[in-house]
């Protein structure tokens, strides 16, 4: 494979296309906003030289990786050359099976079609097209260029063939890609989300506080984060939605998402993005301030 294209140029699609152009694929990324893929272009350069600070990659490199990336606003005309596709737009099942229409009447007939998707039906996003054999799951980890995982999802009708590939290709890209098959959260968030629940249900409850849950789990576990400040940096709108995911798919009372989180996403504390969440998030600033709703 030498074409890739990436649909999505959000915080998800600007990594992925900057891990194929490093590793030599010519990449198409595709976005309906200019200004997304104008942001995406820069994520990228500042990425790169962070790796040349490093002293892991140099400028010559720099240049090649930056000239293998196209951008494009036509989703059609984007993916026309294209060996594999992985969309990677906005989480939402009726955008995603609109997007896999276009792609697949557009793409070559044996271009591989891939989501990103953390938690929409591999099968479902499949059905919609007229190649399921050869629609899969490559789920990255944010930040891509730094997550060693891929989850490959094989959705019901997924070839063998196609799944290889793909395997194949991860590890080109120097990751490391892990099977699993098509059911609600996957693997990765089936086992983190109902985590992240259980420390909202614990802060709910008055276990403990934000900041004792997150050290029990740091300290005590040896996590990176706690997960609390995880649910923050995820955004908790998308915790949310994987829940009911979960919920519903499962259909399981375990599942389902405490009312805590629930208020706060419709409060509009979503976590980093919002600026507020469990924790109080200053651009710039690396500290952890507990949010007032909380001490
Ligand atoms: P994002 O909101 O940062 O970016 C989404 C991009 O998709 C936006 O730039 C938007 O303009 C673009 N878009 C919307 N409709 C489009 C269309 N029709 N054609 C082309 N582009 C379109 O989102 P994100 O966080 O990068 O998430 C993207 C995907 O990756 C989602 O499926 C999400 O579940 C998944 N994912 C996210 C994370 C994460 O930590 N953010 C981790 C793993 C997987």
């Amino acid at each position: 494979m030498k074409h890739i294209a990436v649909i999505g140029a959000g915080t998800m699609g600007n990594g992925i296309a900057h891990v194929f152009a490093q590793s030599g694929f010519e990449v198409t990324l595709i976005d309906v906003q200019e200004a997304a893929l104008a942001r995406a272009l820069k994520t990228i350069e500042k990425n790169l030289d962070r790796l040349i600070k490093k002293e892991k990659i140099s400028e010559a490199e720099k240049s090649a990786t930056l000239n293998r990336i196209a951008t494009s606003t036509e989703l059609a005309a984007g993916v026309a050359q294209a060996e594999l596709v992985v969309e990677a737009a906005t989480e939402r099942t009726d955008l995603k099976l609109q997007i896999f229409q276009q792609i697949d009447a557009a793409a070559p007939e044996h271009c591989i079609l891939a989501s990103n998707t953390s938690s929409i039906s591999i099968t479902k996003i499949a059905a919609a097209t007229k190649r399921p054999d050869q629609v899969i799951g490559m789920h990255f980890m944010n930040p891509v260029p730094i997550m060693k995982l891929v989850e490959v999802i094989r959705g019901f009708s997924t070839s063998d063939k196609t799944c290889a590939a793909v395997m194949e290709l991860s590890q080109q890209l120097g990751k490391i890609p892990v099977e699993v098959n098509d059911y609600p959260g996957f693997v990765a968030n089936r086992i983190l989300m109902p985590m992240i629940n259980e420390a909202i249900i614990t802060l709910h409850e008055g276990v403990a506080k934000v900041e004792a849950i997150d050290t029990v789990m740091k300290l005590g576990m040896a996590h990176p984060m706690g997960p609390l400040q995880l649910a923050d940096f995820i955004g908790l709108d998308v915790c949310l939605s994987i829940l009911e995911v979960l919920h519903t798919g499962l259909g399981n009372p375990k599942y389902a998402p405490c009312p805590l989180l629930v208020n706060m996403v419709t409060a509009g504390h979503l976590g980093a993005k919002s600026g507020q969440g469990f924790y109080v998030h200053t651009p710039g600033s690396k500290d952890w301030v507990v949010s007032p709703s909380f001490t």
